[in-house]
């Protein structure tokens, strides 16, 4: 008889560095009184960022939403931008406040990210640019996107929410496309309590980022545009600057997971796991995603999720329901069947994976699933 976790097992636990050190950071910034507005702390962490991804076309926001709202607004993008509905609402809301048409069309069914065949077919005179979503950390189809957005003149936005850390061949996932938004909230992979940050390919942007996220000032009396307020303050600086350090550490124990879950699970019918990626791929593993066949299995995706709750394992249904389906974009017309997107948004949970997740209790958790399926459809 497997036992019930005594304290629950959440979908993640995020890292913090010891509070010894963040402590002494915060001396720092008692001693300055800076608390905000590009503050020395902040300075610092845009810089350790700027050598991390190689490039000097960063800008770092508040939180990932309003980091991909202004940069929408500051590219100028209008009209209609085809997008994945198997993704967090905020990738679509940051479309909306733009008062931009969001095209949903539907994902393959290997990583779950926009299939190009679906997008070339969406394409319309206002389609303007394709807002991918590398979900889960699983890089989107590049190389198509990319001619894609070539041949019809698209701008090609990524919103790379998941894939802090990740690199394709020798490169940075921030090299491709014309802009990748990063989110640095607390339940994301590298995390900075919140954030956000812009890595993008024309330097001329980043004076427009710049100013979109402070009111539109350009100096103390002139106000260049009607901007918002979305600053990274200093504190949330510190822990960006702090997390980074552990970040190759933090990587290899979800690695470790990562197997240790592939490799239980493998055997479990029913259990579909996303094929390995190529090796040329340095994945960040931010999710453990499976797909249950009912069937096979012998219980649904959600019967599934509310069995394991009974042992306190709490395991999320990202991304279900579709965003198309979330009552304020019901009136969104769809043409896309989004035929995939609906049966993995019916069929995937992501498990439980961060780094201070011991292997036992990953061991534990897929002993529950294999018991759950010998009970009901073994
Ligand atoms: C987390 C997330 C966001 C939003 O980021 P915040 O920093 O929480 O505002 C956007 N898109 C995706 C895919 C996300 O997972």
């Amino acid at each position: 008889m497997i036992k019930p976790f005594e304290k629950p097992i959440y979908v993640t636990k995020p890292f913090l560095p010891p509070l010894e050190e963040f402590r002494q950071g915060l001396e720092e910034i008692w001693e300055t009184r800076w608390l905000t507005n590009n503050g020395p702390i902040l300075q610092r962490f845009t810089q350790e960022l700027c050598d991390f991804f190689e490039t000097d076309n960063i800008c770092l926001f508040n939180n990932g939403t309003l980091a991909l709202q202004i940069a929408l607004q500051g590219m100028g993008i209008s009209g209609e931008v085809i997008t994945t509905p198997f993704t967090f609402v905020a990738t679509t809301h940051a479309l909306f406040w733009n008062k931009i048409r969001p095209v949903f069309v539907d994902i393959e069914p290997d990583y779950y990210t926009l299939d190009p065949e679906k997008v070339e077919a969406a394409i319309t005179p206002w389609t303007t640019a394709i807002l991918a979503v590398h979900v889960y950390g699983h890089p989107c189809k590049l190389n198509a996107l990319a001619d894609i957005a070539r041949r019809h003149n698209l701008k090609l936005i990524y919103d790379a929410a998941h894939v802090f850390g990740v690199k394709v061949g020798n490169k940075s996932i921030a090299d491709f496309g014309d802009l990748s938004m990063f989110s640095f909230h607390a339940t994301k992979s590298f995390h900075s309590l919140e954030g956000g940050m812009l890595i993008f390919r024309e330097t001329g942007l980043k004076g427009v980022f710049d100013y979109l996220k402070n009111f539109g000032f350009k100096n103390e009396f002139e106000v260049v545009m009607p901007g918002t307020n979305a600053k990274m303050n200093e504190i949330q600086a510190l822990m960006g600057i702090q997390v980074l350090k552990y970040l190759d550490e933090i990587i290899q124990k979800r690695a470790k997971i990562n197997d240790l879950y592939r490799h239980l699970l493998k055997e479990v019918p029913g259990i579909r796991l996303v094929p390995a990626l190529s090796p040329t791929v340095r994945q960040n593993h931010a999710y453990m995603p499976i797909e249950v066949d009912e069937q096979e299995f012998g219980m649904s995706s959600d019967a599934l999720y509310e069995k394991l709750k009974q042992w306190n394992v709490h395991s999320r249904r990202y991304f279900y329901p579709l965003v198309c389906d979330y009552a304020c974009y019901r009136n969104v017309s769809v043409k896309d069947p989004l035929t995939v997107a609906r049966r993995v948004a019916d069929r995937l949970l992501t498990l439980p994976i961060y780094d201070s997740l011991e292997l036992s209790e990953v061991e534990t958790i897929c002993e529950i699933i294999m018991s759950l399926h010998l009970e009901n459809g073994g």
